[in-house]
């Protein structure tokens, strides 16, 4: 049986809710802000995840979560493994399991009808992103093509898995042009989809691309989105599922793989990001960037969108 990495479980304090923090990613994004796409943590089979998952609940909640997110890194890139883990959360009765993914491994032809094995396997919801529409700027920015990204959503939304689709806005790379392109896209599959916009996080990223947008240029940018898309949004938060109304969580629970724990405040999330940084980034531009970034977020949850 295959294994994968796993770097820790996130625990909620809000309600029983699990993330698995699955290691390595098959894009290399410049953006990246994610430490989990480099491949390391406990090597485990989908079995070995779930009992460590199942035993991490019981030592902190004393029952099974009611919810389990998988996340990373990219969690799709082994399929077996990934359906043997829904498959068992599903028979530990997790009501709602849901996928963050950059779609790509569920749109390749090769790997059949990997949507409808997602949801056959007990897959309720999944945040796909598209980083971008056009091809030549999705393989700039990622490596890869997004052909098979936009070929997921469609075969996500067809087998009935509630999708969530995110993009996060680039200034001058994937700005209001290349949103409403997407947006076009979506609404010809099903006017209904969820979709999200998101400023392109300059501070935790790998390689600082572009600028931190303006609060004009996101309401543009959302305004074109809600010709097409009735559901479109602006995210107003790191974390939709955590806290979509105010006032934000601000510890979680991480669980290593040893089943040792530790209540992590954001600042100290934070902190974990700038060691994967390391040299990459200097400090005191990311304490400046911070400062901008937090400045534009508080607009955006000041502002009607
Ligand atoms: S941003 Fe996500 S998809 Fe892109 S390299 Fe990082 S982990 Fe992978």
């Amino acid at each position: 049986m295959s294994r994968r990495g796993l770097r820790y479980f996130t625990l909620s304090e809000i309600k029983p809710r699990i993330w698995f923090m699955l290691a390595g990613c098959n894009f290399r994004c410049r953006g990246c802000f994610r430490p989990a796409r480099d491949v390391d943590g406990a090597l485990l089979t989908p079995e070995e995840t779930l009992k460590k998952a199942e035993q991490a609940c019981l030592n902190y909640y004393g029952k099974l979560a009611t919810e389990a997110i998988i996340t990373g890194g990219e969690p799709t890139i082994d399929k077996e493994y990934l359906l043997s883990l829904i498959r068992g959360l599903k028979k530990k009765g997790i009501e709602e399991i849901v996928l963050i993914t950059n779609g790509y491994e569920i749109g390749k032809e090769e790997n059949g009808n990997y949507a409808s094995d997602l949801k056959q396997a007990g897959l309720t919801e999944a945040y796909v992103d598209v980083k971008a529409f056009s091809d030549r700027i999705h393989k700039w920015y990622t490596g890869m093509s997004n052909k098979p990204v936009l070929n997921a959503i469609k075969k996500l939304n067809d087998a009935g898995i509630e999708l969530l689709v995110q993009t996060v806005y680039m200034p001058g790379i994937v700005d209001e042009q290349e949103i409403e392109k997407i947006a076009e896209f979506l609404s010809s599959l099903d006017k209904e989809l969820k979709y999200q916009i998101s400023p392109f996080s300059i501070t935790f990223a790998r390689e600082k691309v572009t600028r931190l947008p303006t609060i004009e240029e996101m309401k543009c940018a959302y305004e074109i989105a809600s010709k097409y898309l009735p559901n479109a949004m602006v995210s107003r938060s790191g974390c939709a599922r955590e806290y979509p109304i105010l006032p934000p969580q601000k510890t979680w629970i991480t669980v290593f793989p040893d089943l040792t724990f530790e209540r992590r405040t954001v600042k100290e999330q934070h902190e974990e990001h700038i060691k994967w940084l390391g040299s990459a980034r200097p400090r005191e531009e990311i304490n400046e960037d911070r400062v901008r970034e937090v400045e534009l977020h508080d607009k955006i949850l000041r502002t009607r969108f």
